[in-house]
C-alpha cells in the first residue's frame, strides 16, 4: 500500500509476543502529516499507559519505521521528562560493547542481559520530518542509548530476546510458553514462536 494511503489505527493497542507483526520489517515514512503526529502522541499515551521507556510501532502492529522514547521514566533514574519521536532511524560509527539488562513490552515480566554498542551516532528524523543526529555513549551515562538501539531493532524485526545465549534462554522458556498459549488462547493462532 503507497504511504499516502497508509491509515494509522484509530486506537493503538499494545501487542505482544508472538504476534507476527514483531518479526515483520517495518517500511519507511514518506509522508509527515498531521495523521503521522497524531499517531506518534497516541504511541506515547500507551508507552505510559504501559510505564515503558521505549515503544515502537511495530509494537501496536504498524509496520512503520517510528519509535518513540522517553528514558528520564526509567525507575530510580527519574528526571526532567524528555520525550523523543524517532522516524526512519539508523546507527553510524558503532564502537565499543555494553551490556544492559532489557525488559520489552510486548515480552511482559521477562528481563534478560543484553549485548549492545556502548556508542553510535544516531541519525534520524523528527515528527516533521527534519533530520537529527545525536551521539549517545552508555559508558558516559546515555541510558537512551539502550532503550534507541532495542527499539531500532524492533523495526527489523528483530527482538531481544533473540540475543540470549543458551543459558540466558532457557531461564525464560517457560514465560515464552506461556505468553505463546495465551496468544492461541485468544487468536486461535499459534504466531511466530521462537523454536531453540
Ligand atoms: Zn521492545
Amino acid at each position: 500500500m503507497p504511504d499516502e494511503t497508509f491509515i494509522y489505527p484509530a486506537e493503538p493497542v499494545l501487542v505482544e509476543y508472538p504476534h507476527p507483526v514483531l518479526r515483520k520489517k517495518a517500511a519507511p515514512v514518506t509522508v509527515f502529516d498531521d495523521a503521522l503526529r497524531r499517531f506518534c502522541r497516541q504511541l506515547f499515551a500507551v508507552m505510559e499507559l504501559e510505564k515503558g521507556v521505549g515503544l515502537a510501532a511495530p509494537q501496536v502492529a504498524v509496520s512503520k519505521r517510528i519509535f518513540i522514547t522517553e528514558h528520564t521514566r526509567r525507575k530510580g533514574h527519574e528526571g526532567e521528562p524528555d520525550p523523543r519521536v524517532w522516524i526512519n532511524p539508523r546507527i553510524e560509527d558503532p564502537d565499543g560493547e555494553t551490556v544492559f539488562e532489557e525488559g520489552c513490552l510486548s515480552f511482559p515480566a521477562i528481563y534478560s542481559k543484553v549485548i549492545r554498542h556502548n556508542r553510535f551516532t544516531a541519525v534520524w528524523q523528527d515528527e516533521f520530518g527534519e533530520e537529527r543526529r545525536q551521539v549517545l555513549d552508555h559508558a558516559a551515562g546515555d541510558f537512551l542509548a539502550i532503550v534507541v538501539q532495542h527499539e531500532l531493532d524492533h523495526l527489523d524485526g528483530k527482538l531481544f530476546v533473540d540475543y540470549l545465549n543458551d543459558l540466558q534462554f532457557n531461564q525464560i522458556r517457560k514465560r515464552l510458553r506461556e505468553l505463546e498459549d495465551a496468544y492461541r488462547k485468544t487468536t486461535g493462532r499459534a504466531g511466530s514462536v521462537i523454536r531453540r
